[in-house]
This record gives C-alpha cells, sequence and structure tokens, in this order.
C-alpha cells in the first residue's frame, strides 16, 4: 500500500516564506518586511470591523454585493464585473487553475511576484521568466517568450519586490503584442501609491478587451493584510468562470463589513498615500547619501524599496539583515527572487524610518573586519 500521493509538480513547489515578524529576545521590533500599512487601518474600518462581533453566526453574502457596488462607484467599474477574493491571491490563484494545467506555460517577468509561479505549478502549469532590464519589466522580452503553450501573462504594476512600473503605454503594448487566446493579469496591489501621470491600474484595459484581467488588494494601502480581502476586475466571461470555482461564500463577513468602511475613509487612504510618499523619498534620498558605500536603490513607486548592497562580506545583504535584526529592525532578504545581494524595506512610520536610517548609517561606519 501506498500513501497518497499528489499531482506531478506540487511537491516541486517551494512554499512561500513570508516576511518574519519577530525577533528572539527582542520585544520592540519594527517590522519592515511585509508591506504592511505603516499606519495601520482606518479607524472607521476597525469600528465596522468590532460591531461584526454579534454577527458571525451568520454565513456572509456570498455575492459581496455591498462591496461590489462601492467598489464599482468608486472606481467606475461595471459591478457584475468585479469578483471578490479572500486577498487577491485568491484570485491569482483562481485565474491559475481555471485557465491553465498541465503543459501550459505561465509568463512572468524575472524578478515578478513569488505567488505567480506556485500558484501555477499548483495548477499542474509551467511557470516561465522573462528577463528584465533594470529591474523592470521588459514588455519585448516579455513578448519574446511567448509560445503557443503560454495562458496566462502576470505583471505586477507596480512590481513587488523592485518597486518599478511600467507606464500605460508600456503595457498597452505588452496586450497589442499578446495573442487573444492568453490571459493578461494586470496585478496592481500598489496602485493606490502611485502618483505617476503615466501610470494606469488597467481597469480601462479591462473594459475593451476580452483578456485582461485587473486585481487589487486591500492588504495594502488599506492596511488589512489580517483579514484576507482583495478583487479582480474582468471581462464578463472571466468573471462568470471565476464565480464558478470560487467558494460559495469565499470572502468572510468580518472581511466584507470592514472593505466597505475602508473603502469610504478616502481621507484616510488620501493620508497614508501622501505620507508614504514623503517617507519613501525622504529615505531613498538618506540611503543614496550612503551611496559613496555601494548601495543602490531603485525608483520605487509602492509603499517599499528595493536596496542593492556591496558585496563584501562585511557590508552585503546578509551581513545588513543580521545587523538591522540586532538592532530590532525586520526587513526581507530577497534570495527566492534571484537578488541576493538586496533587501526589500517596507515604509514605515517616519519614526521608524528614521531609526532605520540611524542603524543603517551605523552598519556603514563600523570599520572594517580584517579579511
Ligand atoms: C501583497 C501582494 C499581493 C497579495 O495581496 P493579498 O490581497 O494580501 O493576497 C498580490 N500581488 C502583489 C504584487 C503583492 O505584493
Amino acid at each position: 500500500m501506498s500513501a497518497p500521493e499528489p499531482r506531478p509538480g506540487i511537491l516541486d513547489i517551494a512554499p512561500y516564506v513570508s516576511g518574519e515578524s519577530g525577533i528572539a529576545g527582542k520585544s520592540r521590533i519594527i517590522k519592515l518586511s511585509s508591506n504592511e500599512g505603516a499606519f495601520g487601518p482606518s479607524p472607521k474600518a476597525m469600528e465596522a470591523y468590532m460591531a461584526l462581533a454579534g454577527e458571525l453566526h451568520r454565513y456572509p453574502d456570498g455575492g459581496a454585493n455591498e462591496l461590489r457596488q462601492d467598489l464599482a462607484a468608486h472606481y467606475g467599474l461595471d459591478a457584475s464585473r468585479i469578483v471578490c477574493g479572500a486577498g487577491s491571491d485568491e484570485i491569482l490563484s483562481l485565474l491559475c487553475y481555471s485557465f491553465a494545467g498541465p503543459g501550459d506555460e505561465v509568463l512572468h517577468s524575472a524578478h515578478g511576484f513569488l505567488m505567480y509561479a506556485i500558484s501555477a505549478r499548483a495548477a499542474g502549469a509551467t511557470p516561465v521568466a522573462a528577463p528584465e532590464t533594470n529591474l523592470t519589466a521588459d514588455v519585448d522580452a516579455l513578448l519574446a517568450a511567448v509560445t503557443d503553450k503560454t495562458r496566462i501573462v502576470f505583471l505586477a504594476n507596480p512590481n513587488n519586490p523592485t518597486g518599478t512600473y511600467l507606464s500605460n503605454t508600456e503595457v498597452e503594448r505588452l496586450w497589442q503584442g499578446l495573442p487573444e487566446n492568453v490571459l493578461l493579469v494586470l496585478d496592481a496591489a500598489y496602485a493606490e501609491f502611485v502618483t505617476n501621470d503615466d501610470y494606469a491600474s488597467g481597469s480601462e484595459l479591462v473594459d475593451r478587451a476580452k483578456n485582461v484581467v485587473m486585481t487589487r488588494t486591500f492588504s495594502k494601502i488599506h492596511a488589512l493584510g489580517g483579514l484576507r480581502l482583495g478583487w479582480g476586475y474582468c471581462p464578463a466571461g472571466i468573471a462568470g468562470v471565476l464565480n464558478r470555482v470560487r467558494g460559495p461564500f469565499n470572502v468572510n463577513g468580518a472581511a466584507l463589513a470592514t472593505g466597505v468602511a475602508a473603502l469610504k475613509d478616502t481621507a484616510f487612504t488620501d493620508m497614508v498615500r501622501d505620507e508614504n510618499t514623503k517617507i519613501r523619498d525622504w529615505t531613498v534620498n538618506e540611503l543614496r547619501s550612503l551611496g559613496n558605500h555601494g548601495v543602490q536603490v531603485t525608483d520605487s513607486v509602492g509603499n517599499f524599496i528595493l536596496v542593492t548592497l556591496p558585496t563584501d562580506r562585511e557590508r552585503n545583504a546578509e551581513a545588513c539583515d543580521v545587523w538591522l535584526k540586532n538592532h530590532g529592525i525586520i526587513v526581507r532578504r530577497m534570495g527566492g527572487y534571484g537578488l541576493a545581494d538586496c533587501v526589500r524595506v517596507s515604509i514605515g512610520r517616519m519614526d521608524e524610518m528614521r531609526t532605520f536610517i540611524h542603524v543603517m548609517g551605523e552598519f556603514f561606519s563600523q570599520p572594517e573586519v580584517a579579511k
């Protein structure tokens, strides 16, 4: 007798490793490892969450009707083509299960969000990575990697962990170059943070195309990662597919009610965006002034930055990570993304980033250890 075995490929998945949240022996830590909202959720969202405690025996609205209507009004979309999920991760994975399988290819850029390859493998498909240029997705390289087996192209825009983005024109060029039977998924998890004029989240393209889906999340600017709430905006046919394969109550009632309140609190969202821009730009400037040590920082439009460290043993990414941890600061190592020389640093509150910069300054000014 042999034990049950999963489908081929499942055990080849390297499980997703989430950002660490604690350091042994340290009670006060600064967590800059998971791109969570530095300011926490809107107080109005927290109130809505608390108010739901007495309703926990009720099944949630399986159609997420109120939230979908509110999202449609807020962003100018067609509510019937919005599908909500337990995080946008659920939407990404349902798309893989529905549109790709054994023998199919799922394309993403080299340093694209790790869940694309994981979800592709889970569905039995083969993830394919196209090279990037300057840590940015490269439309020509993506198009060159399309084969007759390609079923889905995932583009995080802006991308996590690099923080870089493609302009609306470049996204349009990518779409134009794809065969009509290939699904283009624009993962706009960080769209609300972007202030650049040439950026678009992709919803307008969804309205014109039959093969484009845009995904969004409440985990980042709305700081509700713990509740698991995301959504996709789809052509009608694809919304129909997702509504067939998702669980009937895939989004819990607390997430729905809290999401509705968070979306309405636009003053809070605006505050978070403005503070993030200010604190991120300050942090990047401060880090670049350490540039004579060989530190590089990408131009990020998100709520995190990718920092490339020098390669010498005393100052490399591993040494930096250890140094920061010893000072109570958790960032994210990037080996899993093929960026072993980098750490990703989420943008925290100003006081947290002042401490981070201070500790980084000390890291670079410690005496060199004799080789
Ligand atoms: C965080 C993140 C997500 C997932 O968000 P959830 O809604 O919490 O599942 C998706 N895509 C990218 C690029 C992310 O960084």
